[in-house]
């Protein structure tokens, strides 16, 4: 929806209720100027499977650091069907990120997947309306075919990290390869980091099918969903 219908149906601050202008979106100015900004925007690991010889560097971009406004985000999100919100930080992620001179912007989005059950549930996949704010800033295709959950878990919320883990090593599927000679770079977006085994769980699946320039691009990183 446009910015300015936004405004006239009078959109308001998700964190203080305060009306938001046209030029803001989801949060006011005032919200989004305390709210905590990773120290360290990217940073660099190794998705790594000795069985299946994968060795695999992964940059990982982060917005938010944990905090209790963010939580209520990640929340509305998540829980309270905010699908437009959930853009509007996919835009805020584009424009914060897009301002770091080691970034090179993606080829590809491709959202975690949620288990159609889920999807079903909650309406929309909150991170690919992530990722269509992150599309709308700076461009990109956004897949959502390509990368398919496998199984369906319980709630992650209610299981341990160790139970986590083991969930999600499996549970995710590329369905195509790589075509040769065709340098992609491909982003997953999540909305929350919280034990990495989401995220390499896909890493190593778009890995089998070719996919080795691979970044995670997340909202939030927390501990407290554990
Ligand atoms: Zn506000």
């Amino acid at each position: 929806m446009h910015a300015w219908m936004r405004f006239w149906l009078g959109e308001s601050c998700r964190l203080c209720s305060a009306g938001l202008l046209p030029m803001e979106s989801g949060i006011c100015t005032g919200c989004l100027g305390v709210l905590p900004f990773a120290w360290m925007r990217n940073s660099l690991s190794v998705v790594e499977n000795e069985k299946e010889h994968i060795n695999m560097p992964i940059r990982s971009w982060l917005l938010f650091s944990e905090h209790n406004a963010v939580r209520t985000l990640i929340h509305r999100i998540k829980y309270q069907s905010d699908a437009h919100l959930a853009f509007d930080l996919g835009c805020a992620m584009a424009k914060d990120f897009r301002s770091d001179a080691s970034m090179v912007w993606p080829d590809v989005w491709i959202p975690v997947p949620l288990h159609a059950k889920r999807r079903r549930q909650r309406g929309y996949n909150q991170s690919e309306m992530l990722a269509k704010g992150l599309a709308s800033v700076g461009g990109g295709r956004i897949d959502t075919q390509s990368l398919i959950r496998q199984l369906h878990s319980e709630s992650q919320t209610k299981n341990s990290r160790k139970g986590r883990a083991e969930n999600v090593q499996q549970a995710f599927l590329c369905t195509r390869s790589k075509p040769p000679g065709m340098p992609l770079k491909i982003a997953l977006v999540d909305d929350v980091i919280t034990t990495g085994s989401t995220l390499k769980s896909c890493c190593m699946a778009l890995n089998r099918s070719g996919f080795t320039q691979v970044e995670a691009w997340t909202l939030a990183c927390s501990g407290w969903l554990d």
